[in-house]
C-alpha cells in the first residue's frame, strides 16, 4: 500500500499493508489532515521517530473482529493504553505510560491507505457529520480539553493567544461557555477569518495592551508567547499552555510564584465531546480547509501546510 513516511525525511511510498491483530480494527483511509504536530515530528519533536505519520483522519472499517463493523465510517482516538496499569485503572488511559500513540509514537499513522487501531479506540461518525467537518474530531477533542479541565463561564475574561487552527477551534469551542473572550493573533486573514465565524474580539500582536485576564491559554505555538500569556493572567489566575515547543525555553518563572498562577498543560481530549459540540453547533469548519492532496502528493501537501497563510491541509485516499 501507499503511505507518507518519516525516516529521516519524508517521502511517500509503497510498504506492506498493516496486518490487523485480533483486537483491533483494519480501517481504509478516506481523509486525513495535516496537523502542527505532524510538522514539528518531522522537525524532531519525537526524537528518532519513523514510520507513517497521521493522527488526524476517517475511514471505513475494511477487517474487524466484529463482522457488524465492516462499512462503518469511523476515526479513532490517538492514544492506545495498556488497559492494565494504574493510570488505565484510574481512567486516565491518556496517560498510560505504556501507551503507544497513532502517528506520533510507536504505532504507524493514517497518511497510508490502511491503519490498523485497537478496537477500543475506533469511534463511529454519526451520519449527520459530514466528512469535512468530522475530519476535525481529534483537535475539536484537544480544544475542548480546556473545558474539562478549567471552569470556564459567562462571568470569566478569557484571553487566548494565537490564531492557528488549534486556536481556531478553541476560539469557537470556548466562545459557547459565554465569556468574553479575547483573541490575539498575528496573521490579518486568520484573524478575519475568525471574526467571520462569530468572534467578533480579534486583536493584531502589535495592537495588544496587556490585560488582566482570568484565564489565559496560549495555543500559538510560538515559545515568546509563554512570558506574554503569564503576564496577561491576573494574580490566582488560570494559564493553559496548549502549545508544545519543538525549541527551549529560556524564561525566569518568578512571576508566576509572585501572582500565584495555576499553570495547567492540555493535551488530547475525548471524541464524543467533540461528537456533541459538531452535532449541536454545526461550527463552519470547512472554511478552515486550505487545500486537498492525494495522498500521493502528500510530500507537497506538508510543504502547502507549512506555508503562514495554511489552515487545514487535507490528503484524500
Ligand atoms: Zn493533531
Ligand atoms: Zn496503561
Amino acid at each position: 500500500m501507499k503511505a507518507l513516511v518519516l525516516d529521516g525525511a519524508l517521502s511517500v511510498r509503497d510498504i506492506e499493508k498493516p496486518r490487523r491483530a485480533s483486537g483491533e480494527v483494519l480501517i481504509a483511509v478516506k481523509k486525513a489532515g495535516i496537523c502542527r504536530t505532524d510538522h514539528e515530528i518531522v522537525n524532531g519533536y519525537i526524537p528518532n521517530f519513523s514510520g507513517v505519520l497521521g493522527h488526524e483522519f476517517l475511514g471505513v472499517v475494511a477487517e474487524a473482529d466484529d463482522a457488524s463493523l465492516i462499512g462503518r465510517r469511523v476515526t479513532a482516538e490517538i492514544n492506545a493504553p495498556c488497559g492494565v496499569c494504574e493510570m488505565c485503572r484510574r481512567d486516565l488511559e491518556r496517560h498510560c505510560p505504556h501507551r503507544t500513540v497513532l502517528g506520533i509514537n510507536g504505532r504507524n499513522g493514517a497518511f497510508a491507505e490502511f491503519v490498523s487501531v485497537p478496537r477500543d479506540t475506533v469511534v463511529s461518525i454519526p451520519d449527520d457529520i459530514p466528512d469535512a467537518l468530522a475530519i476535525f474530531m481529534e483537535p475539536l477533542a484537544a480544544a475542548y480539553e480546556i473545558l474539562e479541565q478549567v471552569h470556564i463561564t459567562a462571568d470569566h475574561s478569557v484571553l487566548l493567544l494565537g490564531d492557528g487552527k488549534l486556536a481556531m477551534l478553541i476560539a469557537l469551542v470556548l466562545k459557547q461557555t459565554g465569556c468574553r473572550l479575547q483573541v490575539v493573533g498575528k496573521h490579518a486573514r486568520k484573524l478575519t477569518l475568525i471574526k467571520e465565524m462569530g468572534i467578533p474580539q480579534t486583536l493584531m500582536l502589535a495592537a495588544f495592551v496587556n490585560g488582566q485576564y482570568d484565564v489565559v491559554v496560549e495555543a500559538s505555538g510560538n515559545p515568546e508567547a509563554f512570558a506574554l500569556a503569564v503576564a496577561n493572567t491576573r494574580p490566582r489566575g488560570t494559564f493553559v499552555l496548549k502549545s508544545t515547543y519543538v525549541q527551549h525555553l529560556t524564561y525566569n518563572p518568578s512571576p508566576i510564584v509572585v501572582n500565584e498562577i495555576t499553570v495547567v498543560g492540555s493535551r488530547c481530549g475525548r471524541f464524543p465531546n467533540a461528537i456533541r459540540f459538531l452535532q449541536e453547533y454545526k461550527p463552519p469548519l470547512q472554511k478552515m480547509i486550505t487545500a486537498e492532496f492525494p495522498l500521493a502528493q502528500a510530500v507537497e501537501a506538508f510543504d502547502r501546510a507549512k506555508q503562514s497563510d495554511a489552515l487545514k491541509v487535507l490528503l484524500t485516499v
